[in-house]
């Protein structure tokens, strides 16, 4: 059944520690869960890695040289260990202490229980950041890859993500949904939103839906009253507009930062 309950949205915020806590549970703990990292799995780590330097929005120099580092390790490399990896994401945070800039708190993703959203709130999250950081990279840099962040994304999920089911999805979508054709800037935002609202509608109504946060088709009018014509549609160009507004660095509320 679809939710026709719409939450209140009234703070769609982004915050930098719902970023943080996902860049560290994927480093930390999702990563280091494939006992070998090698072939498409490590050439996947080491994209995804080039895509955090490249477009995280981290708070201090030392945590954008952190991943530097990661990066430089794991290109180096033609295979490791989970466990290799995990040792060396440890040794460098304690090198560079402190890399993230606040506890380990879900503030924008914070589930009404314990089970609920969290981390795959987070990714979401952090992967819209990611491509709005990228096409804002896009406007001055036309010659730069900008596919780059959804070809990660669809690596990373493909080869890390621990919920399988929704890889497989996502990988569906992937292939019905052209990912591989987007050419970057502004496309893979909205390439992104749309998948995102294909998993909203299909998660409406589930039983992993968080009652206080339903899914809805976002964003939400009472967030954005111009991104729909009067018929009903979308209109791309505000949501384009509202997305990059939302998902921009200048945006990141510091709710929770020491
Ligand atoms: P989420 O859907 O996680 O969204 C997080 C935040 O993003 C929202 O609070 C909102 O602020 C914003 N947002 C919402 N929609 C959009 C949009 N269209 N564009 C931009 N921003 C938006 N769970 C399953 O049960 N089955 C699956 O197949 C499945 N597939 C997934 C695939 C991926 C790649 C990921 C990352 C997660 C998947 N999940 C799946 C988890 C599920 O999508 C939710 O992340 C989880 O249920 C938590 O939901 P949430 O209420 O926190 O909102």
């Amino acid at each position: 059944s679809k939710s026709t309950v719409e939450p209140n949205l009234s703070g769609d915020k982004l915050y930098q520690l719902d970023l943080e806590n996902a860049l560290y549970f994927s480093l930390n703990s999702e990563i280091s869960l494939s006992p070998i990292i090698t072939g498409e799995k490590l050439d996947a780590l080491k994209l995804y890695l080039k895509t955090l330097v490249n477009y995280f929005p981290f708070y201090t120099p030392k945590s954008h040289t952190y991943l530097q580092i990661l990066k430089e390790i794991v290109e180096g490399r033609s295979n490791m260990t989970g466990k290799n990896f995990k040792d060396q994401v440890k040794t460098k945070e304690r090198g560079l202490d402190p890399v993230y800039s606040g506890p380990r708190t879900w503030i924008g993703c914070q589930g009404s229980s314990e089970n609920s959203r969290g981390y795959p709130c987070g990714l979401w999250t952090m992967f819209h950041t990611l491509t709005v950081a990228a096409a804002e990279d896009f406007d001055s840099n036309v010659d730069e890859d900008q596919s780059s962040v959804l070809v990660a994304m669809h690596a990373y999920i493909k080869n890390f993500f621990g919920c399988a089911d929704c890889a497989e999805h996502f990988q569906g979508m992937a292939k019905n949904m052209s990912l591989f054709e987007i050419q970057g800037g502004d496309d893979s935002i909205l390439w992104l939103w749309k998948a995102h609202n294909k998993v909203n509608e299909r998660l409406a109504g589930d039983q992993t839906e968080d009652p206080k946060f339903k899914k809805i088709q976002y964003p939400a009018a009472s967030n954005c009253p111009k991104c729909k014509f009067s018929d009903g549609s979308w209109d791309e160009v505000e949501v384009l507009r509202y997305l990059k507004r939302k998902y921009s660095k200048v945006n990141i509320d510091l709710q929770g930062v020491d």
